[in-house]
């Protein structure tokens, strides 16, 4: 359930613009009255960004999407586990050099991973960046599977058992004043896709309101933030949930009014495989070492994006039940389910923040 941006009244046509900016005025009106600005970018983090604002001038609106989108590149590169770049020490960087003493790194780095070892914690290990020996796993059957559909296959269970002895994320050295990090296991992979999205958005967002931003809306790859509102009374944004169910026609779930607010989604529906009938997912429960099923997505709505990101894959791999417990256990933290069958659950201030429920639905 991929969160969109949608417009009062209507939709956002989704349009994507490869490896460039595309600008788009989508409301007329004379220079000194507030407009409604709109920018894509494809790139970072290998999504789509989508990015709507208000502002008087255009060029303050292109502005503020073009810092978005150089900040957000960086991110990218530094989080990176699969590419190098020319003069980059990353997180490829880091794997690469495990078990062979400290590296110097970008501090943006070690913001990262001191974020990832908080969340770790408050979700009781579900979301545990250092389980990348198990993920890889996983992703070279779900790649083989999607380039060859009839020779898909399960991960070696003695290779999972294997790789599970290397998740330890307590192996990961953080010298804050040195500036260094250094992995103690030579078996340990760090994963950072469950966080990094939400991670860099908390940064960028931070610093686009230093900047004086303050109707902004962005969606990074299932997370969507506003910073501010629509208009100077913070009117909220809205917002639709996307029915995973509803295919090309892309109704929604509901609606949800985001002021100074941030809603992550995590599903099983985008990146997945199929054997034998059984759809084999993205988020892997660190316990099981498999695919979670508890549900078709959850959605996380807080003020911190780097806690929702983190929380949406958290989720994603407790039962409802527990999950619930979780969030109900964190003031300004609210969640809402799509299970299995298509029933929903919701935590108890969640409908605070819908602003079309029921009706919504066809
Ligand atoms: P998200 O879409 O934010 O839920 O993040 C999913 C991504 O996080 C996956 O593509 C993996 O790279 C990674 N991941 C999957 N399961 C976990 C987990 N239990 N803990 C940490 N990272 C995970
Ligand atoms: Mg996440």
């Amino acid at each position: 359930m991929e969160a969109r941006a949608v417009k009062q009244g209507g939709r956002l046509a989704p349009r994507l613009f490869s490896c460039c900016l595309a600008l788009s005025l989508a409301l007329g009106g004379c220079g000194a009255r507030e407009q409604r600005f709109q920018a894509q970018f494809l790139g970072p983090f290998d999504t789509v960004t989508t990015v709507v604002g208000y502002t008087k001038q255009k060029e303050r609106f292109q502005e503020q999407v073009q810092f978005l989108h150089d900040e957000l590149e960086q991110y990218h590169r530094l989080y990176d586990i699969y590419h190098d770049y020319e003069g980059v020490v990353n997180l490829k960087t880091l794997n690469d050099h495990a078990g062979q003493g400290p590296l110097s790194v970008d501090r943006r780095i070690i913001g990262l991973l001191r974020c990832a070892k908080e969340m770790e914690a408050l979700t009781s290990g579900k979301v545990n960046v250092a389980l990348g020996s198990v993920l890889s796993l996983w992703h070279g059957c779900r790649e083989q599977a999607l380039s060859d559909p009839l020779s898909a296959r399960l991960p070696d269970d003695r290779a999972l058992r294997g790789a599970a002895g290397h998740c330890d994320l307590s192996k990961v050295m953080i010298d804050e004043a040195a500036g260094t990090v250094a992995i103690l296991d030579p078996g340990l992979r760090l994963d950072v896709g469950a966080i990094a999205k939400g991670y860099a958005l908390r940064e960028v967002c931070a610093q686009l309101e230093e900047q004086g931003a303050d109707q902004l809306l962005i969606s990074l790859g299932g997370n969507v933030c506003a910073i501010g509102g629509m208009d100077r009374a913070r009117t909220p944004f809205s917002v639709g949930l996307l029915d995973p169910q509803s295919g090309d026609e892309q109704r929604y779930l509901l609606t949800l009014g985001l002021q100074d607010c941030t809603v992550a989604t995590s599903g099983d529906y985008q990146r997945y495989f199929t054997l034998d009938g059984v759809r084999y997912c993205h988020i892997i429960d660190p316990q099981t070492l498999y695919p979670a099923r508890h549900c078709q997505s959850v959605s996380v709505l807080a003020r911190d994006p780097a806690l929702c990101d983190a929380l949406s894959t958290a989720l994603f791999c407790l039962s409802p039940e527990e999950g619930l417990a979780l969030i109900e256990s964190l003031p300004g933290v609210e969640a809402f389910w799509l299970l299995p069958g298509g029933g929903r659950r919701q935590s108890s201030g969640f409908s605070a923040a819908v602003l079309e429920g029921e009706s919504l639905l066809p």
